[in-house]
């Protein structure tokens, strides 16, 4: 969730801890701050700032550090207040330990009662502090040592980063439950929970996995486990550009990948769909024909956009390989006593592979005896590495909060799937072929509604001071609703919901007035007509009406507001076009409004906390 980056080498650490902590912001973003070990016999100091990591720069201005060993961090509150106290890291009582933290302690209250009944003072409201006071207290040699005494004490969720002026050329990590990654310069050595904080250094990444801790030195680095037990780990390359995690000419990030979803859609497919045959190839399943064909139940867990887009995947595979498929919520399914076998695929759903409750819900679903198929992002997150078999979404990093790329990309990777299971099963080839033609065809139908984005904006011009929105649409184009109204609400603040369009008459249609706008999204599918009379009985209550439709219907003019326009295709693909238009929709409207949009409020990127 929250961002953390640290540097041992020879170069000064400063300003690229703050280059990195940018990179990070998108995690979180209510305070910040760095630990170094001064140069100039300063010992261990540390700068903080409440808000954006400006703010912690113009304190470094003010009163400026020196040094290349350094740990830095950008947070996202769990437990206090994000101001400059609460932000981290946080000190020992003698202000010789520092340590940055991502996650959750959960024994905190008890170890720090402890700790201050042993005379240790507190400053902080956080979770975090009782590690650093707990690693003072168990100081006896060396920082690693301290640290995996303290560690053996905790119980919750850590990805953590120390330094320590009595052991000052060394920086420790740990993990367990949030990310945390080695990168290998040349003399140099770094730590970060994203590879996007250090990319411009270095592309040899070695990832931690939970239980494990790295000991940074001036040279070299080693992985043990916490009872001391060295480990021998891979180095993995990063392929992403740099200019993937900039915004290339765009006023924000969200903006770009919004406009990048031709290629990430053609990302996501290439080398997979085999048109003639109407089949796709799907190397990273790790699952036999026969394993394939012995599933007789699918389970997709996911939060957020990934659950909508897990709604439509379900709706795919019903439909077209005519296997049962159940969708949960990642937090609940994890809570609850839901019934798998070993007949059963868990399909996980998480743009960064981390998202702590979906990661639990599929180590769940494993421990009942299900395969596990990850649908992920990022390339060598937790969830790719320990789900039995999975499908990359191949769209390149997505920084904006608000998902949309990843959205696309997951429908097409689900439909990707669909085909693979159908074709096993129902599916004949004729089929086949016709979702794989259609599905060749998407990048181009995106980028031909991208290129009519001025359309969407006129619209937004209309609604920015809107303070209800409803979205409506049916069959695949409900959990489509869902995601619009989700997109609006995480950017604009505007309180916006989803329905089935059939469903609206069963209550929503209460909130019906002048001041209500309402999305419909109605393409030209099997329910087309039904819709249509649910947008005269709107139109009748003196609603607002912006309906998306597809290029073969006929004008509704006269009985909506506003009409877009998407190209046509198959059922099962209209909710990666009609999502386009919605994810502008929300962009713009926040825009308008003078809002961050690629930093909304209280909310971050990979959740990696419960
Ligand atoms: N639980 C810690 C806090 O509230 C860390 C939060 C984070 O991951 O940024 O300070």
């Amino acid at each position: 969730m929250c961002g953390i980056v640290g540097y041992i080498g020879p170069r000064t650490a400063g300003s690229m801890l703050i280059e990195g902590l940018k990179r990070l912001e998108y995690r979180g973003y209510d305070s910040a701050g760095v630990a170094m070990m001064d140069d100039n016999g300063g010992g261990l100091q540390t700068r903080k700032a409440k808000g954006k990591i400006a703010m912690l720069e113009n304190a470094l201005v003010a009163s400026p550090l020196d040094g290349n060993v350094g740990i830095a961090h950008t947070r996202w509150a769990t437990h206090g207040q994000p101001n400059e106290c609460n932000a981290h890291p946080h000190t020992d009582c003698k202000g010789e330990i520092a340590l940055v933290h991502n996650g959750i302690i959960e024994n905190y209250s008890a170890l720090r009662k402890k700790l201050q009944s042993e005379g240790h003072t507190f400053v902080s409201e956080t979770d975090t502090e009782v590690l650093a006071h707990l690693i003072e207290a168990v100081y006896d040699d060396t920082l690693e040592d301290a640290v995996m005494d303290a560690l053996r004490l905790v119980e919750g969720t850590y990805g953590i980063a120390v330094v320590s002026s009595k052991d000052p050329n060394k920086i420790v990590a740990a993990r367990k439950g949030s990310p945390l990654l080695i990168g290998l310069g040349d003399g140099e050595y770094f730590v970060a929970s994203d590879v996007a904080a250090i990319l411009q250094h270095t592309r040899q990444v070695v990832y931690l996995d939970d239980g494990e801790m790295a000991v940074l030195t001036r040279d070299g680095y080693h992985v043990n486990d916490l009872n001391a037990v060295r480990i021998k780990k891979g180095v993995s390359r990063i392929d992403w550009d740099l200019d993937q995690i900039e915004k290339g000419g765009f006023d924000h990030f969200m903006l770009k990948e919004i406009f990048e979803q031709p290629q990430t859609i053609e990302n996501t497919m290439r080398g997979r769909l085999v048109e003639s045959e109407g089949f796709s190839k799907l190397g990273g399943l790790n699952l036999s024909k026969e394993e394939l064909q012995h599933i007789d139940r699918v389970i997709i867990t996911a939060c957020g956009t990934s659950w909508h887009s897990a709604l439509i995947g379900a709706m795919m595979i019903e439909e077209h390989a005519r296997i049962p498929v159940s969708v949960e919520y990642a937090s609940e399914f994890r809570y609850r006593n839901p019934i798998v076998t070993e007949r059963t695929l868990c399909i996980v759903i998480s743009q960064s592979g981390e998202t702590a409750d979906t990661l639990a819900a599929m180590r769940e679903a494993k421990r009942r005896g299900a395969k596990t198929l990850g649908l992920v992002n990022v390339v060598g997150s937790t969830i790719a590495r320990e789900d039995d078999g999975g499908i990359y979404l191949h769209a390149g990093p997505e920084i904006g909060v608000a998902s949309t790329k990843a959205f696309t990309s997951q429908v097409v990777a689900l439909a990707l799937l669909t085909l693979k299971l159908g074709r096993l099963r129902d599916m004949s080839v004729v089929k086949g072929r016709e979702v794989a033609q259609a599905m060749m065809k998407l990048p181009e139908q995106v980028q031909e509604i991208l290129d009519r984005a001025s359309e969407i904006e006129k619209i937004a011009d209309e609604f920015d001071h809107a303070t209800n929105f409803l979205y409506l649409g049916r069959g695949f184009n409900f959990p489509v609703a869902l995601e619009g109204a989700l997109k609006l609400k995480e950017i604009s603040y505007i309180h916006a919901e989803g329905y089935p369009a059939a469903e609206m008459k069963h209550g929503p249609i209460a909130l019906i007035d002048e001041s209500m706008p309402v999305v419909f999204i109605a393409p030209h599918d099997s329910v087309f007509d039904k819709v249509v009379s649910n947008v005269q009985e709107v139109k009748a209550r003196g609603g607002r009406v912006i309906a998306i439709l597809s290029e073969e219907e006929p004008s509704l003019e006269g009985k909506v507001d506003f009409e877009f326009r998407i190209p046509k295709t198959i059922d099962m693909l209209y909710p990666v076009l009609a999502a386009i238009p919605l994810q502008l929709l929300a962009y713009y409207i926040a825009n308008k409004r003078g809002l961050n949009v690629d930093q909304p409020r209280n909310l971050a990127k990979s959740v990696t906390v419960e």
